[in-house]
């Protein structure tokens, strides 16, 4: 895997493949912190390659995500896919039923700072996301 599109848009580590259960497509995580003092939020470095991207899946308290490389989406379920990129910061509320993950055509990183649990759902249909860059 070649990762010097990702030098200039990223300061944490690339990571470990993240779990395919959850994921469609090469994405990589490094964890960044999971001391429960003084947040109690794991905060999470995640490394979309082009194409990739979660699963549908909701958070029970809800989650923030601090772009940091690339271009990406973001989408809830029942509103339209969000282009997102460098610097954008996303509110995600609890419960809310969402994806994010890279473009078909640019690497997309992220760091997710997310208190409690997550609940994943089903891939994101392929038809559905290969429309998004057309
Ligand atoms: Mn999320």
């Amino acid at each position: 895997m070649k990762n010097e599109h990702l030098n200039n848009s990223t300061i944490f580590p690339l990571g470990q493949k993240a779990n395919a259960a959850y994921f469609v497509g090469d994405a990589y995580l490094q964890m960044v912190s999971t001391d429960p003092a003084p947040l109690n939020a794991v905060i999470g470095n995640v490394t979309f390659a082009p194409g990739a991207r979660n699963n549908w899946h909701s958070h029970n308290v809800g989650q923030v995500l601090l772009v940091t490389g690339g271009e990406g989406w973001y989408q809830e379920e029942g509103k339209a896919a969000r282009l997102i990129t460098t610097g954008d910061v996303i509110n995600i509320p609890p419960n809310v039923k969402h994806w994010h993950g890279a473009t078909n055509d640019s690497w997309f990183v992220h760091l997710a700072i997310t208190p409690g649990e997550t609940q994943w759902l089903e891939p994101v249909d392929n038809e559905w996301y290969n429309q998004l860059s057309m």
